[in-house]
């Protein structure tokens, strides 16, 4: 994308992941679903580059980081919170997958799966966090919850790039599962004002195509849009996951993701 910043797209997840190269350290952001994906992903950094390498994990969905086995000789950085909830529903993330993939005849893949060891980042931040890699800089950037209470951005602020992992989602919907639906926008507002990402116009999403700023404040737009009707329906006292999801009909989200938001909507209110 820039001197020295790859992103690499996988076919499984529409996955992307990045990687930074310095003089001195180079960084990997995120690190696929099982073992063997992540030593891939490592063999093909070992392509472009033999420098010491540093990992962050997004968040500690299972896509992100249970490939971090293949490079569990690197300082792994996340959020506090990856950590707290990759030792939480690591072993139920796991479970959920295995399942996925048998049900779906895909046998070895599960037996991969459950054979992966989850290895939990230890470099933990929880403010913007300077990473020195020699000859050039990197952010990591936490502007609040949204796809889930922990999600990790990277700036690289030389060339105008930012991965955003999911707070961000190209071809699908932003994913409902884990998040804050009614503080989602604000933070991707606070994530585009930041200094480090405020000039940059290549935005890179945790899954699809890479993206540029406009994209970022539409998706920012529609979640706001989401969360203001919510907000109304909420007001009148009467809010159910029905009349939730019917009040965010017409803003280009999916039928499911209403529901997901509205039911996680109403749990965070409890
Ligand atoms: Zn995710």
């Amino acid at each position: 994308m820039a001197p020295g910043v790859h992103v690499r797209r996988h076919e499984e997840l529409k996955l992307n992941c990045g990687l930074v190269v310095g003089s001195e350290r180079s960084l990997v952001i995120d690190t696929r679903s099982y073992r063997s994906l992540g030593q891939d992903l490592l063999e093909s950094v070992r392509e472009i580059t033999g420098t010491e390498l540093v990992v962050v994990n997004t968040h500690a969905h299972y896509d992100h980081c249970f490939g971090n086995v293949a490079f569990r000789d690197s300082q792994i950085y996340a959020h506090s919170g990856a950590a707290d909830d990759l030792r939480r529903t690591g072993e139920h993330q796991r479970r959920q997958v295995v399942e996925h993939l048998r049900s779906t005849d895909r046998e070895g893949l599960a037996d991969e799966v459950e054979d992966t060891e989850i290895v939990l980042p230890f470099y933990l931040v929880e403010e913007d966090t300077v990473l020195d890699l020699g000859d050039r800089s990197v952010e990591l950037l936490f502007a609040g919850r949204g796809h889930t209470d922990h999600d990790l951005s990277v700036a690289v602020p030389d060339v105008g790039v930012v991965f955003a992992g999911d707070l961000v989602e190209e071809g699908a919907d932003p994913a409902m599962e884990d998040a804050y639906p009614l503080e989602w926008a604000p933070t991707l507002s606070a994530l585009l004002d930041k200094p480090a990402a405020g000039l940059a116009d290549t935005w890179v999403p945790g899954h699809g195509r890479v993206v540029d700023r406009s994209f970022v404040e539409s998706q920012a737009g529609q979640l706001a849009a989401m969360a203001e009707r919510f907000a109304e329906v909420l007001g009148t006292g009467i809010a159910g996951v029905d009349s939730l999801a019917n009040a965010g009909r017409g803003l280009g989200l999916t039928e499911d993701t209403l529901r997901l938001a509205a039911v996680r909507t109403l749990e965070l209110r409890h």
